[in-house]
């Protein structure tokens, strides 16, 4: 008899959630009430940051982010190659190009060297990114610091996409408040935090703010700082700018607010099972994920990569363990190599870390819930397939 399924990631809907979500149902508000509001203001006390806007999911915030960062026709906006594609399409909405960063074969994440090596070429021919987009893939924050000191010497915006990395943190402050004009979180089911689709951006900057507001909500305002002519009435609103409908309902705000009282405890589950898994595989032919001293991973995906050791192919084990009833994953296949981006020009070969990373990836199963037994038979079906 096959042995139960264990999934790559699970959300964790509690009693509190559901009664959340019924209390809502039975309010007066299913959008644009009070609970929006509510949500952003929890998520940004727990961030500590000044500002947090909640948006229809975290491609909306992407696009958004770049829009209220400037980008436009003939903007240059940088990414890195190991994430989802969302990461780069936000800059073609908008007219724009994209290029890639390769990424550290340790962390990752966007190398700083490759940065630093891409914009010093980039600002000898006149052709800087407006934007760059760090990752902080699997949970693990980027190089901050040094991303901001690059970013003050060229003039280039930080929109960081830190799907990832709710309940993060980098040198104690967490991912959200600082270093980065705006940070993107995504609450799809698979993420985190989940409000079904969802997603928010942090920002410091309180003038990014209204202008993300007001993009979110087809550039209207009802705010008569904003508008163009004195109000003609009560019903009166303008359209002082292009913007979309990418609201978060209450509904999705109040599991939100739900969900987001447990950040602290799924990410201390998380890095257990992660301490778990370090030491259970320590002697497999694999490469683990690495830990940095000053950031606290909020551990989204455990991913491993095959050594020359192993006596499998990554196809043949993920086909193996997917046959055992495990559901692992591959995060990601790089960005360029996406036939559309191909289209664009890309090589495969242009970003050689994140090719070799992708070969060998594998995303084993992690989420708050999982327990020892489960994460012992899925340490035990890849020790004995891989060895
Ligand atoms: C999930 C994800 C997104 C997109 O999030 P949605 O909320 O599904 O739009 C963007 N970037 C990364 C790195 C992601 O993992």
């Amino acid at each position: 008899m096959a042995e139960e399924f264990i999934p790559y990631s699970r959300q964790e809907i509690g009693e509190k959630d559901i009664a959340a979500v019924e209390e809502l149902l039975r309010s007066n508000f299913l959008t644009q009430g009070p609970a929006g509001p509510a949500f952003e203001k929890a998520f940004a006390e727990r961030h500590g940051v000044a500002h947090a806007v909640a948006v229809s999911n975290a491609t909306a915030a992407l696009h958004l982010g770049c829009r209220a960062l400037g980008v436009g026709p003939g903007s240059r906006v940088w990414t890195s190659p190991n994430s989802f594609v969302a990461s780069a399409n936000c800059a073609l909405y908008l007219g724009a190009s994209v290029d890639f960063v390769d990424i550290d074969p340790v962390s990752r994440n966007m190398s700083i060297p490759a940065l630093a090596a891409k914009l010093e070429a980039a600002d000898r021919s006149g052709t800087l990114p407006t934007v760059v987009i760090p990752v902080d893939f699997s949970g693990l924050p980027c190089d901050l610091a040094d991303l901001r000191s690059l970013a003050d010497r060229y003039n280039f915006k930080i929109l960081e996409d830190a799907s990832h990395a709710t309940g993060a943190s980098y040198k104690g402050a967490p991912i959200g408040a600082a270093y980065a004009d705006a940070t993107v979180f995504s609450f799809h089911a698979v993420k985190i935090v989940t409000t079904a689709e969802g997603g928010m951006i942090t920002t410091p900057n309180e003038a990014l703010a209204e202008k993300l507001r007001l993009l979110r909500s087809h550039g209207v305002t009802r705010d008569e700082n904003l508008m163009a002519h004195p109000s003609e009435g009560g019903w009166y609103y303008e359209q002082v700018a292009l913007g979309w409908n990418y609201r978060l309902t209450d509904i999705q705000s109040a599991l939100g607010l739900s969900q987001l009282q447990r950040v602290d405890t799924w990410r201390d589950l998380r890095a257990r099972h992660a301490d778990r898994y370090d030491r259970l595989l320590d002697s497999g032919p694999f490469k683990l994920p690495i830990r940095e001293a000053d950031k606290v991973s909020a551990w989204h995906l455990y991913a491993v990569e095959l050594t020359a050791e192993a006596n499998i192919g990554r196809a043949e084990l993920f086909a193996a363990m997917r046959e055992a009833n495990i559901g692992v994953n591959v995060h990601y296949m790089p960005i360029h190599c996406q036939p559309y981006y191909a289209d664009l020009g890309f090589a495969r070969q242009d970003f050689p870390n994140a090719v070799r990373y992708y070969e060998q990836a594998l995303s084993i199963p992690l989420f708050p819930a999982m327990t020892e037994a489960e994460q012992d038979r899925v340490v035990e079906t890849m020790m004995a397939l891989a060895i």
